[in-house]
């Protein structure tokens, strides 16, 4: 059922009063119509979605002028398991344009910008809250919402996570639905979820992870059953107690020594691995987010998402390619430009071989070291064999190379910007869960996030140890 389009609020949140308004909304819209229901497992429980999550009542912008405004037909399957399960829906939240960006600045100019409300002193500089989720996680932080949706194609729900001190869990890819998602690069797109305590996410989760005919790359029942009956096999059915985490020696960051202590005493191994090909993921990742996002956004400009932009008739004389030309320039920001150029160029026939390829071949080694470092077989592929009894259950780094930087410092810019991705990726390209814990703070007082990766469908055991971690 279509309800009335709600009036656009830009200050208030809806669970709890701000406590202050020094920091800029995190929502680009807030629900003030459609209440939650008291019934089903999350009745009555605000969650917020990003502004890429189909949503009817609202415009769904995708923080983009070219979808200022654009009202979808439909309801995106996953925001559709919340309602039916009583959620209400506490609204939107601002994004990197197209969620390309690792700080939710690339805005359109009609947004506030997003503030990291974790500050350890007041009157710090404002510092990002991450992107491109950043607008989710900054609402779960201040305490508008219970819990948040954000998509996570290179890490932006585990980024903001981190900078924000809250969990942030990015599914296995196919694990949750992504019809009515506005798609960026969809082979590593997945809708993920941020909270307060793993709890929460695992509470939503749970709602959420089920199998879409509307979906073709989402996980059938059987398939979740395999990971399960893999679960149940081999692994210890609670607790960490015989878990084996490895420390990929690759990645110079390292996780307190104190986190390591707690983890032995409580009866896991915890040992170095070697991920060689991890060095190699951020380019990789850049070459393939980049010509994916090219070729998605080419549906852009032609007029059929019907927002106003997109809705402007002809100028005199002007031939259908200069009109598209026109929308187009006038509807992508600067950041998505750069990208569908990018993309555009490594799909070329001449860059496709030396490029293109070359990121897809980096990324099959890459899921090779993953794999060959595993226990726990992939559910998808040999189920039955377990691939290396001396391999790990899980993988644990720091999630950022840093702790927030501060809104527009250099840090926080051009090549710095990509490189905040380095140890997201990964996980990323090859479609493995991985949850954001937080992890006490870092010298400047700003919170730190660590990171669990697993073998795909394990979900189950990436918020056990988070549970343990937390
Ligand atoms: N920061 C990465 C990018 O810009 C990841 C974004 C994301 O996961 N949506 O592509």
């Amino acid at each position: 059922m279509r309800v009335t389009k709600c009036r656009l609020q830009s200050l208030k949140a809806p669970l709890k009063p701000r406590t202050s308004d020094i920091h800029p909304t995190p929502y680009s819209w807030i629900n003030t119509c459609t209440p939650g229901s008291s019934t089903g497992n999350l009745a009555g429980i605000s969650i917020a979605i990003k502004d890429n999550i189909s949503y009817d009542i609202a415009p769904t912008s995708c923080s983009s002028s070219m979808l200022k405004d654009y009202n979808s037909p439909y309801i995106a399957t996953c925001v559709q398991n919340l309602i039916a399960e009583g959620a209400h829906i506490a609204g939107q939240t601002k994004m990197d344009e197209f969620g390309m960006g690792s700080q939710t600045t690339h805005l359109p100019p009609f947004y506030t910008p997003v503030h990291n409300s974790a500050s350890p002193s007041p009157g710090e500089p404002p510092r990002s809250a991450g992107g491109s989720s950043g607008g989710s996680a900054a609402a779960v932080a201040e305490g508008s919402c219970w819990a948040a949706l954000g998509t996570d194609t290179g890490g932006s729900v585990r980024l903001p996570a981190s900078y924000c001190g809250v969990v942030g869990l990015k599914p296995s890819y196919g694990m949750i639905s992504r019809r009515g998602v506005i798609a960026y690069a969809d082979s590593l797109d997945c809708v993920g979820v941020l909270g307060r305590d793993i709890d929460t996410v695992e509470h939503v989760f749970n709602v959420i992870s089920r199998p879409d005919e509307g979906d073709m790359t989402c996980a059938s029942s059987s398939i979740r059953l395999t990971a399960f009956d893999i679960s149940q096999r081999h692994l210890p059915h609670d607790g960490i107690e015989g878990l084996r985490i490895g420390i990929p020696s690759e990645i110079k960051q390292k996780v307190s020594s104190g986190l390591l202590d707690y983890l032995r005493g409580q009866g896991a191994k915890v040992e170095e691995v070697s991920l060689p090909s991890i060095k190699k993921a951020l380019p990789a990742y850049y070459v393939l987010a980049c010509a994916e996002a090219s070729s998605n956004l080419g549906r852009f400009g032609g007029g059929w998402f019907g927002s106003p932009l997109e809705r402007q008739s002809r100028i005199e004389g002007e031939s259908g390619e200069e009109r598209r030309k026109r929308i187009r320039t006038e509807g992508f920001g600067r950041e998505v430009k750069k990208r569908i150029l990018a993309g555009t160029w490594a799909l070329s026939a001449d860059e496709f071989n030396n490029t293109y390829l070359k990121a897809l071949h980096l990324r099959q080694l890459l899921r090779k070291d993953y794999q060959n470092m595993f226990r726990i077989p992939h559910p998808l592929f040999s189920p039955s064999i377990p691939q290396n009894q001396a391999g790990v259950d899980i993988i644990l780094h720091p999630t950022a190379i840093r702790t927030a930087p501060v809104l527009g410092a250099k840090e926080a810019k051009g090549s710095n910007e990509y490189q905040q991705d380095l140890l997201t990726v990964p996980a990323s390209l090859a479609g493995l869960p991985c949850i954001s814990v937080p992890a006490g703070k870092g010298q400047d007082g700003w919170p730190l996030g660590v990171s669990l990766t697993s073998q795909w469908g394990m979900e189950g055991l990436v918020l056990r140890l988070g549970r343990a971690v937390e």
